[in-house]
């Protein structure tokens, strides 16, 4: 594994969902929700990418299209120049041992009548992995390894956990079958605060034992700074800034970005952050505006915001689609 090297490449994916019309409409163009609009990035080996935005800005349908529960409308998933979006079937099936999705709620990804040790040892039996004894074995392993004893948890139903440990068993079950890449959606969302840090910390511990690659999916940029090495903003579908945690938190280009930093809770109630205002709704993703998609709420929005859509480009080594930067 060479830590310069991409594992995935994704090239101008698109996600659209088509809306229900009645048959009086049929005639018209047929309208969308462009959940991912278009969004190009890569991740090298061993990396974290955070994919930060707002509810509603796509976040986990490029997840979701990544690993392919759902099937991109257009554009390349290279993984490790496979590309993704191309498999289907068997030699999809095959692949997907190599990458996972770990989701936000751990009481709804797992089956409430399965012991963990089962669930754990679910995908091992779908990629025909081991034998019977190998993949207790290979369980065990791996439920130490989330920290959760096996003798005590191995034959336990999940409604006898806290959330912290169905989140441990979820995340164990995403990583027995040994992946490379891993999407993880929201994975503290639903925690009490006192336990997020804990799986954090874990994901991290679990990185940098098996050599992960993370796409880490989250509205909160506080737990986004923890853990991750770059940071995608995306919004309405689109990235409008890719940069290294550092330089996003120190320096936000985008007039976007700077909101969702300036929304991070500050440990000191006296420390003052210069607040920058959206004004207005967040614009449905079935009409996106013209031009740049963030101008009706941009507070530095120009007669050509509302006309041509900038690209995301590279400026001096940073990464934003703004024409403040042209
Ligand atoms: Fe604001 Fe214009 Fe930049 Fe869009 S392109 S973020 S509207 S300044």
């Amino acid at each position: 594994m060479n830590q310069n090297q991409k594992l995935i490449s994704v090239r101008n994916l698109k996600k659209y969902f088509p809306l229900k019309v009645s048959w009086l409409k049929i005639f018209k163009e047929r309208p969308y929700v462009r959940a991912v609009d278009d969004l190009s990035f890569e991740i090298k080996y061993g990396e974290t990418l955070g994919l930060v935005g707002e509810s509603g800005s796509g976040k986990t349908t490029v997840g979701r299209t990544l690993v392919r529960l759902e099937n991109p409308t257009g554009g390349q998933i290279l993984f490790e120049d496979v590309d993704l979006a191309k498999l289907f079937g068997e030699s999809l099936r095959t692949k997907r041992k190599d990458f996972q999705m770990i989701f936000q709620d751990p009481m709804a990804s797992l089956n409430p009548y399965m012991r963990i040790g089962n669930a754990i040892e679910h995908p091992l039996k779908i990629h025909k992995m081991g034998n019977k004894a190998e993949r207790k074995i290979r369980v065990y392993e791996i439920l130490e390894k989330v920290g959760l004893p096996p003798e005590e948890f191995y034959n336990r139903f999940p409604r006898h956990l806290s959330g912290g440990q169905r989140q441990r068993v979820v995340i164990a079950r995403a990583m027995v079958t040994n992946p490379k890449f891993v999407v993880a959606d929201e994975v503290t969302a639903m925690l009490d605060v006192s336990i997020r840090s804990q799986i954090l910390k874990l994901l991290i511990d679990m990185k940098n034992e098996f050599g992960l690659t993370y796409l880490f999916i989250t509205h909160d940029l506080a737990s986004a700074k923890y853990i991750c090495d770059k940071i995608a903003v995306i919004y309405l579908g689109k990235i409008i800034e890719i940069a290294k945690t550092y330089d996003i938190f120190k320096e936000p280009l985008h007039p976007y970005t700077k909101i969702l930093i300036a929304s991070v809770p500050v440990p000191d109630p006296k420390m003052k952050k210069k607040k920058f205002i959206p004004s207005g709704e967040i614009p449905s993703p079935i009409n996106i505006p013209l031009g740049c998609r963030f101008h009706p709420r941009c507070p530095y929005a120009m007669e050509i915001c509302a006309k041509v859509e900038p690209e995301l480009k590279e400026i001096n080594g940073r990464t934003v689609a703004c024409h403040l930067y042209d």
